[in-house]
């Protein structure tokens, strides 16, 4: 995956690299320039120099500076060289400059007639030195730069990153979204790029919402249609039934075909009802110990036809909640436990307080759920085994799926784990406790019936 941090660090790196050195270029081209102008006018005065102080018979370079040679030319043949200088001519005898080579360096030439003394001065500067100063200054103008480029990178990394920073909200926002949030991203950025973004997530968002609420409307109100047929179907399988011998296994497995149905139908009109956006929870303090007690107590005949051992341990505690919602989601949680938990099992119920949380635990000794499908069962239609449950329970996936959305309506969390029997699954479902104060505590207890 491309890093765009990396990219635009490296491109701006590599153009800014490019203009220094085609900088670097030009000023080293331009100095070279200048040197060459400067050098040869100083190359001329060395000649006139060199033709004002000679006196006849005494020119001898003693200085022994191996860059300048000069010869000193009489119209009858050479008059005096340097020690360096070739015995024949430097440079032909016309005003001016050249290049040329002898001793093994190249070097710039300068012929100066001089009138009064009617002789020909001719001085050469060897073209290596005389450019080392040029080379000298245009290194230390680019040697800054060429040292710098990693600072500038760290920079431009530190630069980028900035920039970069709104990004990285924006993804963190959306991330962070659960599954089922279909709100729009609250994330008010000041660049223009990224509001752009936001608004066109945010039209998707809203068309989504539109079109999810269309399909739940839709699966609700053919779920509340279906309701009256099926009622229907159930009295007139009744009536069947009693003229049949009781014994009828067609009418049987119809019968049971009928319940099944109806039981789906209900679970869809529950899923469409606990829905978060559908759900209007009027929350009050409930005491949920006492609400389970009554409804094992309703539910206990289940338990007892199965063989089952139901146990129930737990202190008054009390929580922000809806009668109507959390009795549906103990009834889920219960009778997948009595479902899921063979004959002669073993159930246990408890509630208790942990800090500020209220902890409602159901775990049996059932079949369990592998730990890599714990997430999945609370999607909906999700079976452990698809439609061929091991278990043979009838079932259509639905029931966790509603207890996931009550969970959620009351601001709890709901986790899945292993039961402390030896198979078996325990359900967790930790909800925010309420701190009573002592009267409505009273008031409270009288409130939910203990
Ligand atoms: P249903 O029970 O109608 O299939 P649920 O949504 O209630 O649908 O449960 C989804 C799946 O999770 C079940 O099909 C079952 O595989 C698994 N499951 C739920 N509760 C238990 C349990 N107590 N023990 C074992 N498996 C369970």
């Amino acid at each position: 995956m491309k890093s765009i941090r990396v990219f635009l660090v490296v491109v701006i790196l590599a153009v800014i690299t490019l203009f220094s050195f085609v900088a670097a270029l030009k000023g080293y081209q331009s100095s070279m320039e200048q040197a060459d102008h400067l050098f040869d006018e100083q190359l001329l005065d060395t000649a006139k120099l060199i033709a004002s102080v000679y006196t006849e018979g005494s020119a001898s370079n003693d200085s022994h500076d191996s860059s300048i040679a000069f010869q000193v030319w009489q119209p009858d043949g050479l008059l005096a060289a340097s020690y360096n200088a070739p015995s024949t001519a430097i440079a032909p005898l016309v005003h001016g400059f050249d290049y040329i080579n002898f001793g093994g360096y190249r070097w710039r030439t300068v012929a100066h007639f001089d009138t009064v003394n009617q002789y020909w001065v001719v001085a050469a500067e060897r073209t290596d030195l005389r450019y080392t100063l040029a080379e000298n200054v245009v290194l230390e103008s680019i040697s800054p730069v060429l040292f710098g480029l990693p600072l500038v990178g760290l920079l431009i990394w530190f630069i980028v990153g900035q920039g970069l920073k709104p990004l990285r909200r924006l993804a963190d926002e959306l991330g962070n979204k659960q599954a089922d949030d279909l709100s729009a991203l609250s994330y008010g950025s000041s660049s223009q790029e990224l509001q752009r973004i936001v608004l066109s997530s945010n039209k998707l968002l809203e068309r989504l919402e539109r079109s999810l609420l269309r399909e739940r409307q839709f699966a609700s109100d053919a779920a509340h249609e279906l309701r009256t047929p099926i009622s229907v179907l159930k009295v007139q399988l009744h009536n069947i039934s009693k003229e049949l011998p009781e014994t009828n296994q067609n009418v049987l497995k119809l019968a049971a075909t009928t319940e099944r149905l109806g039981h789906i139908v209900e679970q869809i009109l529950d899923l469409y009802r606990s829905s978060p956006d559908q759900y209007n929870a009027s929350l009050e303090a409930i005491n949920l110990t006492g609400l389970v007690r009554e409804i094992l107590a309703q539910e206990y005949s289940q338990f007892d036809a199965k063989n089952q051992t139901l146990e129930f341990q737990g202190n008054d505690c009390f929580i922000q909640g809806d009668r109507f919602a959390l009795t549906t989601l103990l009834l889920n949680l219960l009778s997948n436990a009595n479902k899921y938990t063979p004959a002669g099992g073993q159930v246990n119920v408890s509630t208790r307080e942990s800090g500020d949380h209220v902890i409602l635990t159901v775990e049996d000794s059932g079949s369990g759920i592998p730990e890599q499908q714990r997430e999945a069962v609370f999607e909906r239609f999700y079976r452990v085994g698809g439609d061929r449950h091991q278990s043979g329970e009838p079932g259509c996936g639905l029931g966790l799926a509603i207890v996931k959305h009550i969970v959620e309506s009351h601001n709890a969390a709901i986790s899945v784990a292993h039961s402390r029997f030896k198979t078996g699954t325990a359900f967790q479902v930790n909800f925010p406790a309420v701190q009573l104060s002592q009267t409505s505590t009273q008031q409270d207890k009288k409130k939910v019936g203990k």
